[in-house]
């Protein structure tokens, strides 16, 4: 079995484990070679992916599988990105799909205890990857003000919330990784959060795209639309339509 790079095939091993219902321990993970063994002891189990090292291609070179292990009810193996990955279809078609029922899914069907927290970030993930299949093309933005929001949650307001709007603003990429770098002196382990979490490329002016032409990185308009509009959305299509073409019409003839 061949993969096309070391994230397929790590992902791969993932799923599998989900599937096997089994916890595996990462015995070597780096650039080309992946070797897991079972965490129950004595047990013979062991997956080894290399390739060779002028192509990013792996394969499963060897595979001895489990005696008897029993099944795994908490496996650290299985993250959120997992779980977002088997869901994924599920989501594109069901988006109102709740974090209670996946949690009661990964219960019922591979006897695993997922934590609600776990479940909620799956589903996010899993939405916007369902958001990059069906609109291939479509440039996405994350809102700054809600990238703050959370991660200054975590990491203290003040002198962060200023750090980090001055990074959102950047309009080129040596300014923000000047300005990146001026969060990780304050807080190392905060900067690092940041990009793993937040793609700068989604939130930062400098990495924005030119086929929306605005620098908006926050989604205040659309917000204060969607308040603008509330009375209206809850109406059938067509009232609903009628009624905004009147509120721009009135606005349109007040300015
Ligand atoms: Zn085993």
């Amino acid at each position: 079995m061949a993969f096309k790079d070391i994230v397929e095939a790590k992902q791969f091993c993932k799923l599998y484990a989900l599937a096997k219902k089994v916890e595996l321990v990462v015995v070597k993970s780096d650039k080309k070679r992946l070797r897991y063994t079972c965490v129950v002891d004595g047990c013979p189990f062991l997956l080894l992916i290399y390739g060779d090292l002028t192509t990013p291609e792996v394969s499963v070179k060897t595979l001895v599988d489990h005696i008897e292990c029993g099944t795994t009810y908490d496996n650290s193996l299985v993250d959120y990105s997992t779980i977002a990955l088997y869901f994924k279809d599920k989501l594109q078609s069901d988006p109102k799909y709740k974090v209670k029922e996946m949690k009661a899914d990964l219960h019922r069907v591979f006897e695993l205890n997922v934590s609600e927290a776990k479940c909620k970030r799956a589903k996010k993930e899993g939405l916007l990857e369902a958001i990059r299949t069906v609109l291939l093309e479509a440039h996405q933005r994350y809102c700054a003000r809600h990238i703050k929001a959370n991660w200054c949650k975590r990491w203290g307001k003040g002198e962060m919330t200023k750090l980090l709007w001055w990074a959102a603003w950047s309009s080129f990429t040596e300014q923000f990784e000047d300005q990146l770098q001026e969060i990780k002196e304050v807080n190392e382990e905060a900067g690092q959060d940041l990009i793993d979490k937040y793609p700068p490329k989604a939130w930062c002016r400098a990495y924005l795209d030119t086929v929306c032409k605005n620098q908006v990185v926050d989604n205040n308009i659309t917000e204060s639309f969607n308040a603008w509009i509330l009375e209206a959305r809850y109406k059938p299509t067509i009232g609903m339509v009628e009624d905004i073409r009147i509120k721009i019409m009135e606005r349109l003839a007040a300015k």
